[in-house]
């Protein structure tokens, strides 16, 4: 038969190939044999190993059903494998809807995942005499698929009624050489395919395939030999030395919550790193990147003896840590100091469990990439990023997969993204092929990432994904694939990279722009929190230099940033989950809450001690604490009581009240005949209609307005909101087409409060039959915006509510905050870039301004916004109905307010203004105001903000100090502080000192320069 010559035919020699592989793969597995036997109990708990197997198991068969949906159903198996059986490889062959997790002696051994291609667990490689033939097993399942429960489609809500059916357990000879050419067969059928007619490799490949199927005899194994032979003469035929290399890595991505609890994923992380450990046992080369320490300490926590293992093969530079962060957080929302805390917990997880921190930054599957990233990555010892999720960008193809990027400070990094464009392939010869194929990048860099392995739900690489790279390593025609690691890609990456290009600024993610929105009360936990953990930080530090005696909680501060940062996963605070998810996360803010509230008092307690009343007696006099560096002058509630009190209270710091300051122009508050009404403070002035709109709104001094004539502000605006698929995820660009404005009138306005210190007029709107807003509009004494107090109980589906701002203000830009500073973004629609952004995110506050004047919008717990034009709108509540059904229905609060102001907003100081809305004044009632007015920290430039203030993580004597430039300048100010400070020392974001960098200490503080969004930190060691 060999030599015989034939005329072939592509296609069908191609289609004969493919016909005789079901054939094949009917004798991957041989003999079977029954268990001897199988029985079951089930719990609606994860509990673990030790105490499942004490509990009473019943009888169980194949083909039962267990559930319902969220529920564990643990088996007991016994088996008895056959003496004829000795010799060969035997495997627990385990089909089952629910994911599951094998424990032999009493430890995790394997995950089993039908989606995963994971069904079977290898008892023995070759059965020896002196193994135990007779051994029980147990097989932990949940009742959830890789993907969570969803009724009828990925992303709709779970089914809580869901059963799930065992669908096999035996033991199973494996016909190993089978499996062998079977990969054999499949690469070369993808070269043969994928190649092309013109490609001589693709024929080559094909004849190959076909003398295979000549020459092999399924039924008779000693054929199998020289089939195998004939393969690898194709794979072992080398590229030229300028073929590209794919570095490949093996990559399990686990979303820390999802379409599943977060406890379920605590059992995602063990079912999928200890099957990546068994196959680090066979395949010598295999290595896998692994990224969030809070998933990493999950394992450790509850399978010790697995995170040993993975010690050991980190050791080894085999299972290798990456990301440097808590968890892979949404790359928008949390603030600068989050993601400063993201690393620090990270890194400092990852340099106390591994000995060494993080080198790259990793996050592949996140919604957006700040512009403030590039400069917190390296103050954070990393320089180098991955991600591939811009490749789902709707409108505009990112232009490179290799660059630097460059971040709003002048920070540059370097970025790779993988090309094949997913972070979970299964390593075949389309997908490399594809990585080559699209790198962007050809002729500056010839290597490129390919990370294979399961993801989202979790599961991670297979044996089969390893057997086919291994045959790619270096075969003529294919890229050429060699088994790597983050560190040597970016290094080989660093070396090449000279001709590289940069993009300056953020990585906008062209879709997903609903994110910014929905779950609004997840984004409310999150700025509160962050305001919480903030003022914690800073009162706790006062505490500890007035009182010698006081614990700062350091430990207690830990856990609750952990819980805030775990909140800020990418499909959590982004409000992307299922509702079992929100109910957690609500649980984790009620915590911080609450905990944070003990903290605040207790560090209360420490500085005041005496001054407090000790029981019911009722005092006139009160405290008032700034946690914000700037002496603060504003209109505040007595504690206990209806008054009201202008005080004033130095840059960080307190002061003691006992009479309210008198303003030099009181608010006044004016009901006109036609029902509208004027409100004006000395600084603004005001005119609302009686639907609450704003039909003016000037600066008191010059009368410049700020509305355009003839519109209104505080326009309430309704629009549809049915995205193409990914419901939570987006909002389309044809929502806009739908905009309908709310002008069904409920309570006419109404004054409440008079004026004098404070003004207030109240009304309310109906938005449908199911929905309404409240609103109270407030206008304080000498303060230069109008706050909006807002309620909504929402009960709407698949509509999104914002309110728009017709600003008297023409610019080609906007400015909004982002972390540690703000960026501009175009208010025209000239380019698809620039239309492709219709839905932006900001932090604090946006601004629009023209030269001399300008208007922000502050707010004090929503992201998403837009301006098209002159027009600013704020998006305040969405309705999406999957994967939670019952996102947004209910109650909401919230505040915004408009603040007109001249010159630039950084004259205004806008910035300033947006921190005093979201951090309040601290009111604590005093029996005695003996006590002087005092300032801990107070900073010369109003344009650098001192931040945080904490206790160094490892110098209980020192406290860190971060401070940023916030307008985009280059300054130099001091750092004045009353704490009594021996040593000033310039560290990193990790707190790392650096100790060649010491800052003099003179009569005014602290010296620091400032370029424009610097953020700088500095331990400060206090004498005892
Ligand atoms: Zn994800």
């Amino acid at each position: 038969m060999a030599g015989a010559l034939v005329l072939k035919h592509r296609r069908t020699t191609l289609e004969r190939v493919e016909k005789f592989l079901p054939e094949l793969r009917s004798r991957l597995f041989r003999d079977t044999c029954p268990l001897v036997s199988l029985s079951c109990f089930q719990t609606p708990q994860r509990i673990p190993y030790d105490e499942a197997v004490r509990q009473e198991f019943r009888p169980a068969k194949v083909g039962d059903s267990f559930g319902p949906t969220w529920r564990t159903c643990w088996f007991k198996v016994e088996l008895s494998i056959p003496r004829e059986w000795m010799g060969k490889e035997v495997h627990l062959l385990w089909e089952s809807d629910g994911e599951g997790m094998v424990w032999r002696d009493a430890q995790p051994v394997q995950g089993l995942t039908k989606e995963g291609e994971k069904t079977s667990y290898i008892l023995t490689d070759g059965l020896k005499e002196a193994e135990p033939h007779s051994l029980t097993v147990y097989v932990e399942v949940a009742c959830n698929g890789l993907f969570g429960a969803g009724n009828g489609s990925l992303i709709a809500p779970p089914d809580p009624d869901k059963k799930f059916t065992l669908n096999k357990a035996e033991l199973v000879v494996f016909n190993r050489d089978v499996h062998e050419l079977l990969v054999d067969f499949e690469i070369l059928v993808g070269m043969a395919t994928l190649l092309g007619e013109e490609n001589q490799r693709s024929f080559q490949a094909l004849y190959v395939a076909n003398q295979m199927v000549n020459l092999l005899d399924v039924t008779d194994s000693s054929t199998f030999p020289a089939v195998h032979q004939l393969a690898s003469s194709i794979f072992s035929q080398k590229n030229g030395e300028s073929q590209h290399t794919i570095h490949a890595m093996g990559h399990c991505h686990i979303d820390t919550a999802w379409l599943w609890p977060y406890e379920e994923s605590v059992r995602k992380c063990a079912r999928s790193w200890v099957t990546v450990v068994r196959l680090m046992e066979k395949n010598p080369e295999f290595t896998f990147a692994c990224s969030q320490a809070q998933q990493f300490e999950w394992v450790r926590n509850w399978y010790p003896g697995l995170f040993a293992q993975i010690q050991g093969y980190a050791k080894e530079g085999r299972f290798i840590p990456v990301g440097g962060t808590w968890v892979e957080m949404d790359g928008n929302l949390p603030s600068g100091e989050s993601m400063v805390r993201q690393f620090l917990q990270g890194q400092r997880f990852f340099q106390q469990q591994f000995g060494r921190l993080c080198l790259e930054f990793w996050l592949p599957d996140t919604f957006g990439y700040s512009a403030q990233l590039p400069q917190l990555m390296r103050g954070c010892g990393i320089q180098r990023f991955l991600t591939q999720k811009l490749s789902w960008s709707l409108v505009n193809t990112f232009p490179h997969n290799t660059f630097f990027w460059q971040g709003i400070d002048g920070s540059r990094v370097l970025a790779h993204f993988p090309p094949g464009n997913s972070y979970s392939l299964i390593g075949d010869v389309e997908e490399m092929l594809k990585t080559m194929k699209n790198n962007r990048d050809k002729g500056r860099v010839n290597h490129s990432a390919a990370l294979f392995g399961f993801g989202d739900g979790g599961g991670g690489p297979t044996q089969k994904m390893l057997d086919r790279l291994k045959r790619m390593r270096d075969t003529d025609g294919l890229p050429r694939v060699q088994m790597s690691t983050p560190d040597q890609l970016f290094s080989v990456l660093e070396k090449e990279g000279t001709q590289l290009c940069t993009w300056i600024g953020e990585l906008f993610l062209e879709l997903h722009n609903g994110t910014y929105t929905v779950q609004a009360q997840i984004k409310k936990g999150n700025r509160e929190c962050e305001q919480i953990l903030h003022d914690a930080e800073v009162l706790s530090s006062f505490a500890l230099t007035q009182k010698s005696t006081f614990q700062y909680p350091s430990i207690k501060l830990q856990h609750l940033w952990r819980l805030l940062l775990l909140n800020q996963f990418h499909d959590v605070l982004p409000g992307s989950c299922i509702q079992l998810v929100v109910e957690d996360s609500m649980r984790y803010y009620a915590e911080i809450r609450s905990e944070g509230a003990l903290l605040l008092k207790d560090a209360i307690q420490a500085l005041f001690g005496k001054l407090l009343p000790t029981g019911s007696e009722m005092t006139e006099s009160f405290l008032v604490l700034n946690t914000l560096p700037w002496e603060r002058t504003e209109v505040v509630c007595r504690p206990g009581a209806e008054t009201l009190a202008l005080v004033k209270v130095p840059s960080m710091g307190y002061s003691a009240v006992n009479d309210s300051l008198t303003p030099i122009h009181p608010v006044t508050v004016m009901k006109q005949a036609d029902g509208s009404v004027t409100m004006e403070n000395g600084v603004i002035a005001a005119h609302l209609d009686s639907m609450g709109r704003v039909m003016s709104l000037r600066l008191a001094h010059s009368g410049r307005e700020s509305i355009l004539d003839g519109h209104c502000a505080n326009q309430f605006v309704i629009f549809d909101d049915v995205p193409l698929y990914w419901d939570a995820w987006d909002v389309m660009d044809y929502h806009l087409e739908t905009r309908k404005p709310i002008t069904t009138l409920l309570t006419p306005l109404e004054i409440v409060l008079a004026g004098g210190l404070r003004g207030s007029v109240k009304f309310s709107l109906r938005i449908s039959e199911r929905s309404v807003i409240t609103q109270e509009v407030i206008l304080d004494a000498m303060c230069p915006y109008l706050r909006f107090l807002t309620q909504v109980d929402w009960n709407e589906a698949h509509r999104f509510l914002k309110v728009e701002f017709p600003w008297h203000v023409r610019s080609m830009n906007a400015t909004y905050e982002i972390q540690f500073g703000h960026l501009q973004r175009p208010t025209h629609r000239n380019t698809s870039w620039d239309w492709a952004r219709f839905e932006v995110w900001s932090h604090k506050w946006m601004d629009l301004s023209e030269h001399g004047f300008g208007v922000a919008l502050l707010n004090d717990c929503k992201y998403g916004a837009s301006v098209h034009e002159n027009v600013m709108s704020l998006s305040l509540l969405r309705s999406p109905k999957s994967p939670d059904a019952t996102a947004d229905i209910g109650h909401h609060q919230f505040t915004y307010a408009m603040m007109p102001h001249r010159g630039s907003f950084q004259e205004a100081a806008v910035i300033h203004c947006a921190y005093n809305l979201n951090f309040p004044l601290h009111m604590v009632p005093a029996v005695s105001v003996q006590c002087p007015a005092w300032s801990a920290f107070s900073v010369h430039s109003p344009a650098v903000v001192l931040e945080s203030v904490k206790q160094a993580e490892d110098r209980p004597d020192g406290l860190v100090v971060r401070l940023y430039e916030s307008h985009g300048s280059t300054v130099a100010t001091w750092l004045q502080t009353s704490f009594p400070v021996k040593e000033a020392i310039n560290c990193d974001l990790l707190e790392r000192p650096d100790l060649s960098s010491h800052l003099l200490l003179e009569e005014h503080g602290v010296k620091l320069t400032f370029t424009p969004f610097q953020v700088r930190s500095v331990l400060l060691i206090l004498s005892q």
